[in-house]
């Protein structure tokens, strides 16, 4: 049976690249290639899609606590 998925998929093409990376990042589609590729303080690929994603996180919780 086989399983078909289009992240596994993703990954696979990752896994069989020769790119190296430590991870990938889903948010842009590319490999990780190092620690320093995180936005510092988060595991999050360090790209403007990957930054528009902690942007949109940090304005959630400040929206949050900010004063009504
Ligand atoms: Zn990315």
């Amino acid at each position: 049976m086989p399983l078909e998925m289009p992240d596994e998929e993703m990954l696979q093409k990752w896994a069989e690249s020769t790119e190296p990376g430590i991870g990938f990042c889903f948010l842009c589609g590319h490999s990780i290639a190092s620690e320093e590729d995180f936005i510092p303080g988060t595991s999050t690929h360090n790209c403007p899609e990957g930054r528009a994603f902690e942007t949109m996180i940090a304005s959630e919780l400040g929206g949050q606590s900010a004063d009504e």
